[in-house]
């Protein structure tokens, strides 16, 4: 498996009326799978097509496996890829699909024949190789498009967004197959997709992109516990964007106040003053203050009133105005819901809060 270097890259369509991707780098290590998240049109498709050779960078380099591969074309590099549409020969067999590749290429039709029945093996379709596409389901079609990719045995893999044609269900079940099959393999794969859940699944490193550029980029749980945006807190699982204050700093821990109440927060190096925080919905806690239901009695600096409450089979969502302003919540005590109108005491679980700017 190859590595893929991204070298301060910029590509521009349109004699520079476009710039799909500026002055991006990165780097993607051998055996890992790596995903380009981000909002449609953001540059995904084109940051693809450049390592496959589709497109050229307009400046920048483009090295894979150590090799400098800027001015190479498609046809010359190690890598294969499965386009978000990945429509297979209607009147040829399976195991013909997965065998065109390598007959393009000049590989002997037995050994072909031989490697595609192995590619088929590999993606759980054994013994489907004489059927007609049209007699397999999406997902199975989908996993043809995927052994067809594997049996040229690329130093890189491609996919983009790869499951957009999949229900919900099916998604889940392909997405942990491919997950498997890289993991078994050893294979270094860039996959593309706007869906932050499905990045979060199969990822070693997320690289997230919004406007051309890297917002961001780690594991999916440095993204989800450390986010350093406010457009990465939103994007990458829910968030609450709330208005607090750090009032002192020591060392790469903050102290925030939140209405009235005190948490510590890791942060970059801002300075004390007004700061936005980004609250996930589980981090924030709820006990009821009064009502019909007896609620504990509780000191706190912190009350809201629930607006909505929500039974979601395992979980309560609920909606609570505060001080703050308006919170998102979700709570999976669901034995004990809180009903609408009641008066609750607020507190936050560190663990689900990130400093994302500073004013
Ligand atoms: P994504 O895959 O993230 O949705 P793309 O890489 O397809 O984004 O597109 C990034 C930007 O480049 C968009 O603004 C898109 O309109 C533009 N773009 C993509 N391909 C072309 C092209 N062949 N000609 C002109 N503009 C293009
Ligand atoms: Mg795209």
């Amino acid at each position: 498996a190859g590595s893929v270097v991204f070298d301060n890259v910029t590509k521009t369509y349109g004699h520079g009326a476009v710039t799909a991707i500026d002055n991006v780098s990165f780097t993607i290590h051998p055996g890992e799978l790596v995903t380009l998240l981000g909002p449609s049109g953001c540059g995904k498709t084109t940051t693809l097509r450049m390592i496959a050779g589709l497109e050229h960078a307009t400046s920048g380099r483009i090295l894979i496996g150590d090799k400098d591969v800027t001015q190479l074309p498609a046809t010359d590099r190690d890598v294969s890829m499965v386009f978000q549409s990945y429509a297979l020969f209607p009147h040829m067999t399976v195991a013909e699909n997965v065998a065109y590749g390598l007959s393009v290429t000049g590989v002997a039709k037995a050994e072909a024949k031989e490697k595609a029945e192995e590619g088929l093996n590999l993606v759980g379709l054994a013994g489907y190789g004489s059927r007609l596409p049209s007699e397999l389901s999406g997902g199975q079609q989908q996993r043809v498009a995927v052994a067809r990719a594997l049996v040229l045995e690329p130093e890189v893999l491609l996919l983009d967004e790869p499951l957009s044609n999949l229900d919900a269900k099916l998604r889940r079940h392909v997405r942990t197959e491919i997950r498997d099959l890289q993991q078994k393999l050893g294979l270094t794969v860039v996959y593309v997709t706007h869906d932050q859940e499905e990045a979060l699944a199969v990822s070693d490193r997320i690289i997230v992109m919004n406007r051309a550029v890297i917002a961001q980029q780690g594991t999916p749980r440095e993204l989800y516990e450390q986010p350093q945006s406010e457009f990465i807190a939103d994007f990458i699982g829910d968030a609450n964007l709330v208005d607090g204050e750090i009032v002192s700093v020591d060392g790469d821990l903050a102290t925030i106040d939140i209405g009235g109440i005190n948490c510590n927060l890791r942060h970059r190096g801002q300075s004390k003053g007004p700061a936005r925080i980004a609250v996930r919905p589980d981090a924030v806690r709820l006990s009821i203050l009064s009502g019909a239901a007896g609620g504990d009695v509780i000191e706190t600096s912190l009350k809201g009133h629930i607006t909505h409450a929500t039974y979601l089979g395992s979980q309560m969502q609920y909606s609570v105005t505060t001080p703050v302003g308006e919170l998102f919540v979700i709570d999976h005590r669901i034995d004990t819901p809180i009903a609408a109108g009641e008066q609750v005491a607020i507190g936050f679980s560190e663990r689900g809060m990130a400093v994302v700017s500073t004013k």
